[in-house]
């Protein structure tokens, strides 16, 4: 009986250790393509995660977001900045190709193209290029807008900000900010209002509607210079910033009509760290 038991037992148990092994291997293969495919889901969310300005996925957690975004908490030559005590260019004889290049916009007109990415309005551009600062040649790839600005001049904000995002061949970046500020309606930008889309997401063509970029810019180019990064994730760095001293206006009902869909799309000042601020103009001097 002993024997029979113990021979049932070790039947018993040998059956069972090969059910356990099937199960083991089965649910591991299965384990291990589940965890591929959360893996996967992962990366995948990872490329796409959601930032934004609300408390949880605004400006100070979106270095902890993604961990391509480090840079938003760890650089140390962030944008935007407060544009306050310029130094007039041959200063240090630092950064000397800078401060003595020229900034010339050569394409004027473009079609507009509108899209509300979620964080702002922007509106690309393929025009080939159109920025020459000193004898490096960039092209204008979009531009849009924040509100208020990003930028302060002395702690002042303006209610908004235009950036022109500029790449040149070699992928280096350099932004143009014009601060806009509350005054007469500006016809310029009457093509881009009037068709200012209302759902995030929404792209708008508009073949056939051209825009005249020159009439963005101030009269007085002036510009305040620095190294700085791109405003939003991934804050990427190593971008030129030219910021025109002179604001241009437009009407309360337009800053009204931006600032319905987006109010509060901007990144609070950087410090300025171990890095100059310059100011390229001659016609009017700075305080
Ligand atoms: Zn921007």
């Amino acid at each position: 009986m002993i024997r029979s038991d113990d021979s049932n037992i070790k039947k018993h148990t040998l059956f069972l250790a090969a059910v356990s092994i099937l199960l083991l291997v089965f649910c591991g293969t299965s384990l291990l393509k589940e965890a591929i495919a959360a893996q996967k889901t992962a990366q995948h969310e990872e490329n796409q995660t959601h930032w934004g300005y609300e408390p949880g996925n605004g400006p100070f957690s979106w270095g902890k977001l993604n961990k391509d975004w480090l840079l938003c908490a760890e650089g140390d030559q962030q944008s935007p900045i407060d544009l306050t005590g310029a130094r007039q260019k041959k200063m240090d004889g630092m950064k000397l190709e800078f401060p003595t290049a020229n900034l010339k916009i050569v394409h004027q007109t473009h079609v507009l193209e509108a899209l509300d990415n979620g964080h702002t309005i922007q509106i690309n551009y393929d025009g080939g290029e159109t920025l020459k600062i000193g004898n490096k040649r960039f092209a204008l790839r979009q531009y849009h807008f924040h509100s208020p600005s990003e930028h302060t001049v002395n702690g002042r904000r303006n209610p908004m900000e235009m950036h022109m995002v500029h790449v040149s061949q070699d992928k280096k970046l350099a932004v143009i900010g014009v601060f806009i500020e509350q005054g007469r309606h500006n016809a310029a930008f009457d093509r881009i209002w009037s068709n200012l889309p209302t759902q995030t997401g929404q792209e708008v063509h508009h073949e056939n509607v051209q825009v005249d970029i020159d009439h963005f810019l101030p009269r007085n180019k002036a510009t305040y210079r620095y190294r700085g990064s791109l405003t939003t994730p991934p804050c990427s760095e190593g971008v030129g910033w030219f910021v025109y001293v002179e604001p241009i206006e437009l009407s309360r009902d337009q800053i009204e009509a931006f600032q319905k869909i987006f109010h509060g799309n901007n990144r609070p000042i950087q410090p300025l760290n171990d890095r100059t601020l310059w100011y390229d103009g001659i016609e009017k001097r700075l305080q």
